[in-house]
């Protein structure tokens, strides 16, 4: 693995610090207590070519490989994981899909309007009942002549009060993961309904939703992928998109160390700066640790993709270590600040409440090693 970054890299990556520390840092805690970031950051991020990273140019995207992607995705994730989550999803879960997936009238259809900003996805796979064990969602896709009937319902979506279209995964034939089938849905069409969920943890300014399907009609030609083929759409979406989880958990980690370090060297007790003493110097130094390791990690699934190599397995350890150093490296940061880490004053309370969802979504940390086992023994403890 090439860890030189290349002058286009290096172009990219300084865009994406300059753009965070100018339009998204500075608003962070504001959108966090309106529990909304201001939906006008779209349009910037799109204008930097920030939505249509990996995308070819000819569907409107900005080309680019996936180690630009995860060097734009850790600067965001600096900034305000809620924004880095955005560009996740719409770009990482849903364009990319089409991309891969999509047929030519498909990529034609959503890609420019994706990569612009003009329009949003989300990625409807998760459901009440179903999380963890999402083979087994229980949302249905009718036939009706030549167009489909969708109902059911969907939990925790991220971009879901703002997304144009939605990735909705439903059961159109048998119990399990061949019987689930990929749609396209437009959001604006009847029997279609979302509903804001509100006091989370953290990523507060992120709109994540509830969805509602009642017998929501679309043409066959919404379908993405081959019938029954609508779970390997979801899992190859998920094995990149782990590592854009990744990228914004290193973004977190080196926020946490940048705050920690400044305060260390201003904040003065038994007579000295605290970065004076032995023990908040392992905090910090415990924090960097985790940073460099989960950023190389991270450019590991990157390097495999471009390389065309497996990847799946990388991008659950990328994963599963970077999300866990996320919110070890928030809880040091705190630890740093002390009582003043306890308070909204300061950037370190709300870097943990985000941190904290990210050994949860795109597979809990139970999950990834469960995968991770099953790719080196063989043997499935689902
Ligand atoms: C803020 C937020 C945004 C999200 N965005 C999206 C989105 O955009 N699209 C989407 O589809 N989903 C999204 N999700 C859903 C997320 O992916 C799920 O919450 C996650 O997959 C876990 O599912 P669950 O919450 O139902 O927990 P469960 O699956 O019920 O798990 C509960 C606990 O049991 C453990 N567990 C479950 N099965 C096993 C097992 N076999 N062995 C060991 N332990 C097990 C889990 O690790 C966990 O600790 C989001 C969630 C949140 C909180």
């Amino acid at each position: 693995m090439n860890l030189e970054l290349s002058d286009e890299q290096t172009a990219v990556r300084e865009l994406a610090a300059a753009f965070t520390d100018r339009e998204v840092a500075p608003y962070a805690a504001e959108w966090d207590r309106a529990e909304s970031v201001d939906r006008a950051v779209v349009g910037k991020l799109a204008k930097l070519g920030f939505l249509g990273l990996t995308i070819p140019e000819e569907y409107g995207g900005s080309g680019g490989d996936h180690l630009s992607y995860c060097l734009v995705l850790e600067e965001l994730g600096r900034g305000d994981s809620a924004v880095r989550g955005i560009v996740s999803v719409s770009l990482g879960l849903v364009a990319k899909s089409v991309n891969a997936y999509g047929t030519e009238e498909q990529k034609r259809h959503w890609l420019p309007r994706l990569t612009s900003g003009e329009a949003l996805g989300c990625f409807a796979l998760t459901e009440p009942g179903t999380g963890s064990d999402a083979a087994n969602l229980t949302t249905r896709a009718v036939r009706d002549g030549d167009h489909w009937l969708i109902s059911g319902a969907k939990m925790f979506i991220t971009n879901g009060t703002w997304a144009e279209v939605a990735l909705v995964f439903a059961r159109t034939g048998e119990p399990g993961h061949r019987g689930v089938t990929a749609f396209l849905v437009p959001t604006d069409l009847p029997g279609f309904g979302r509903t804001l969920i509100h006091g989370k943890l953290g990523l507060r300014g992120q709109a994540t939703a509830e969805l509602s399907f009642d017998a929501v009609r679309v043409p066959d030609s919404a379908r993405l992928g081959a019938e029954g083929k609508g779970f390997s759409v979801a899992m190859a979406a998920l094995a990149k998109g782990r590592m854009s989880v990744a990228a914004g958990c290193v973004g977190i980690a080196r926020a946490c160390l940048d705050a920690a370090v400044g305060y260390a060297k201003e904040r003065e007790q038994f007579g000295r700066p605290i970065a004076g003493h032995q023990l908040v110097q392992e905090l910090i130094s415990d924090i960097a640790v985790d940073v460099d390791a989960a950023r190389l990690l991270t450019w590991r699934v990157a390097d495999h993709i471009e390389r065309g190599l497996p990847f799946a397995t990388e991008s659950s350890v990328a994963k599963l270590f970077a999300s866990e150093a996320a919110v070890r490296a928030a809880n040091n940061a705190l630890q740093v600040f002390g009582g003043y880490g306890f308070i909204d004053e300061y950037p370190v309370g709300k870097l943990l409440r985000d941190a904290r969802v990210m050994t949860l979504y795109e597979g809990t940390s139970q999950i990834h090693k469960l995968l991770i086992g099953r790719a080196l023994t063989g043997v499935s403890a689902f």
